[in-house]
Parts: C-alpha cells; sequence; structure tokens
C-alpha cells in the first residue's frame, strides 16, 4: 500500500507495519492477527459539570499485542476518537517490545477537553471511565498510564476508583505521583531518554554537540524536559514553541527562565528571553536537531521541502507521515522513530509497576541508569539492523517488533 494523503494515523502506522511485515515475510494470518487491536471497548461517560448539567463524554480503550498484560497512556484530548486511539495503542505494541519490555500495547481516550474543566470536573469522569472499563483492567492484565492531558493526579484518582473495588492496588496504574508509589525519575524520564539517544546519535553522525542548535517543538512535560537536558550537554536550544506560539534565541534559550515563565503564565509568549515567531517558522529555523514534542502529523507535505535539520529526534508520537519520512530520509535526514525516541516514560513505568509489585523503592540514580541501559540498547539494536540491511532506523524498529511479537505468537501456540 502506498500512503496517501486521506490515509488515517491508524493506516499510515500500518503502512510502517507493512513495510516491516513483508521484509519478514510474515504469513497472511499472523499478518491480519498483529495489525487489527485485539480489543475495543468504547464507553460513555455521563458527567454532572459543576453548573449542574449533565454532559456524556465517550471513552476508549484498546488492547494489542500478545507479550504480556496490555501497557500504554489514556489520553483526554477534544480530538480523542477510537481511530486514534486504535493507532496509539499499535505504536504502544511496537514501542514495549522493541525496549524488550513483558507487555503488549494499550491506549486510552477520552473526548473531552481537559483545559476547560475544573479539577472536580476532571476527577469524576476520571472515576467513572476507571469503572467503566475495570473488567478489563488489572496489574496483570493492563496498566494504564498518563498521556496528553493526564498527569500524575489524573493517575490517582484511577488508582483510588479501583482500589474502592479491590482493595489497595498501586500497580494498577503508572505515573503516579512519588507520595502514592509513583517512581522516582517518571516525570523527567522522557526529556533525559531524548538526551541519552541525542549523545549516542551524535557520536554515531560525528556530530559535534557543543554549540548544536536544537529546536523543539511542544513544551509540554516531554518538551520542556527535553529541552533543558538537552541544553545541559552544551547544546543552544535556539527555538521552543508551545501551545500559543513560539519563541526564537539564536544565542539559545534559558530554558530553566522559560519554564519558570511558562509555570507563571501558561505559555510562552511575551517570554523576554527571545523574540515571538510562528510553529511554521519555528519548524523551518536553520539547526541541527529537531525535536517534535508535541502532536501528531506537524511535518506534513506542506512544509517538508523546509525542514533543514541533519537529525530528527521523534518525540511525540506519529508527528510525520510516511510521505514525509520517505522524502527526509531520502534526502539523508537520520529520524529516530517515535517508538525509539518516547519509549523512556513506559521504560519507567514499567519500573514503577515492578516497584509497586515488590512493595520497595528505588533511589532515582538507580531509574536513570536502568533507562540508559534499556534504551541504549535498543538503539544499539535499531542501529545495527539498519546497518547490516541498509533500512531506516524506523523500519529498522519495526521489524524488530513485529519479529518479537510474532515469535511469543508462536511460542504461546494459540494459533
Ligand atoms: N503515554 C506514554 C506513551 O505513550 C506512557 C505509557 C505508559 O507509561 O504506559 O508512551
Amino acid at each position: 500500500m502506498l500512503a496517501t494523503p486521506e490515509m488515517s494515523t491508524y493506516d499510515e502506522v500500518n503502512l510502517f507495519f507493512d513495510t516491516a511485515a513483508d521484509r519478514l515475510g510474515l504469513n497472511n494470518g499472523l499478518r491480519e492477527m498483529l495489525k487489527r487491536p485485539w480489543r475495543e471497548l468504547q464507553v460513555q461517560i455521563p458527567v454532572r459539570m459543576d453548573d449542574g448539567q449533565v454532559k456524556v463524554f465517550s471513552g476508549f480503550r484498546v488492547h494489542n499485542g500478545a507479550r504480556g498484560p496490555y501497557k500504554g497512556g489514556l489520553r483526554y484530548h477534544s480530538d480523542a476518537d477510537l481511530e486514534e486511539v486504535r493507532a496509539l495503542a499499535s505504536l504502544m505494541t511496537w514501542k514495549n517490545v522493541l525496549m524488550d519490555l513483558p507487555y503488549s500495547g494499550a491506549k486510552g481516550g477520552v473526548q473531552v477537553d481537559p483545559w476547560q474543566l475544573s479539577m472536580g470536573e476532571l476527577n469524576r469522569p476520571t472515576r467513572r471511565y476507571t469503572q467503566n472499563i475495570i473488567h478489563l483492567i488489572a496489574p496483570n492484565r493492563d496498566i494504564p498510564a498518563p498521556d496528553m492531558g493526564t498527569n500524575a493526579q489524573t493517575m490517582a484518582w484511577m488508582m483510588d476508583a479501583y482500589g474502592q473495588v479491590n482493595g489497595h492496588s498501586p500497580a494498577i496504574v503508572t505515573g503516579k505521583p512519588v507520595e502514592k508509589g509513583g517512581s522516582l525519575g517518571r516525570e523527567s524520564s522522557t526529556g533525559r531518554g531524548v538526551s541519552y539517544l541525542l549523545q549516542e546519535a551524535a557520536k554515531d553522525m560525528d556530530m559535534d554537540l557543543q554549540g548544536a542548535r536544537v529546536v523543539v517543538q511542544g513544551f509540554g512535560n516531554v518538551g520542556s524536559w527535553s529541552a533543558r537536558l538537552i541544553q545541559q550537554l552544551g547544546c543552544r536550544v535556539i527555538g521552543v514553541s508551545g501551545v500559543d506560539g513560539g519563541v526564537y534565541n539564536a544565542g539559545g534559550l534559558d530554558i530553566a527562565r522559560l519554564q519558570d515563565y511558562q509555570k507563571m503564565t501558561g505559555g510562552v509568549t511575551g517570554f523576554t528571553g527571545g523574540e515571538a515567531i510562528s510553529n511554521r517558522e519555528l519548524l523551518e529555523l536553520e539547526c541541527e536537531v529537531l525535536v517534535p514534542a508535541a502532536v501528531d502529523n506537524v511535518i506534513t507535505t506542506d512544509n517538508v521541502d523546509y525542514i533543514k535539520a541533519r537529525l530528527v529526534l521523534e518525540a511525540a508520537n506519529h508527528p510525520i507521515t510516511p510521505e514525509v519520512d520517505r522524502i527526509l530520509s531520502e534526502g539523508g535526514v537520520t529520524i529516530l522513530p517515535d517508538i525509539l525516541v518516547n519509549a523512556e516514560g513506559v521504560i519507567v513505568s514499567y519500573f514503577e509497576w515492578t516497584q509497586n509489585i515488590q512493595e520497595f523503592h528505588w533511589e532515582e540514580g538507580r531509574v536513570n541508569e536502568k533507562l540508559r541501559k534499556v534504551l541504549l540498547r535498543a538503539y544499539q539494536e535499531v542501529r545495527m539492523r539498519a546497518m547490516n540491511e541498509q533500512i531506516t532506523h524506523r523500519e529498522a524498529s519495526f521489524e524488530i517488533g513485529v519479529q518479537r511479537v510474532a515469535r511469543s505468537v508462536e511460542l504461546r501456540g494459540f494459533l
């Protein structure tokens, strides 16, 4: 199948899957089985709002894969729908398995704009959603975690709602507040992983990081931590964008100050340490490294010609379409794909889950050291495969993932 502009994100993820399945010579039965979701649940979430009105939101949870309990985040977003959640569940499958974690893939979504709701209006649908999917989740069945629009507080509410029925169960969700059994290092983990991978890739590409120009698109948890930790490597983070616009400083932005500014004002606009630029201008900045860390499909065939980076680190899920992936790769840009670059969240989720099961706490140094090991082992596997087979890092990542899940299906003997 060829990429077309009408394709949904789910079709696009499947295109990456198909390329891997073709190269691996996967038989049709196995291919169908791995490509389609194993299970999809759609629920309604009636909620009494603060003004007394009742609103009904839609919620989803999708399961995929064959390697262990389902694992993946829960997203609150006004565009969340079954098709998107399906695509993200599929990405989680390949991400978990690429990291060699003992998990299958999952994703959840609630179609709601969390930024418009009060704390009570967020707490109530979270509890109702948890009740509605409670028969599908358990520490050895499906373990949700935060994703876009949700956070540690959301997880604490989910754990409480689950615990009201099943008793105290910290291992039911990950990404919890540290006081409720969360792991040290979880919040900063994604940015930390991006900086580890940047160091490795720079070595392999002979790129000097001292003064290297980096652009980070998105300044949420992932983007802001990535920018901060990348700056600590000696790079110049020259451009950053948040939901409200972008800022640029050719000499490098002061990211710690920008983080404080965002905390105070809710955005990056008006920051005096740089000049304002649009999101489009930001993506087109001359730089060595581009880190898309916001929503999906931000680089499209409309703006791909203006991308000037040598290295793209996909901290967001599915930030570029397959067509863009092809154009950039053929143009000599190295792209480290989402299922490698943003796997750190789920790696530390895995550490949190094991700590919860053992009723034990690790120190942050141990978390970071183990994170680095798991991530860099995966990176080396991807790199070797890409080199040996003369394929892109994304193709290599999907091949490794698909091969492992196929093997797991075989070993379990359920075909
Ligand atoms: N939502 C994150 C992701 O997309 C984390 C998932 C998890 O920790 O289970 O990778």
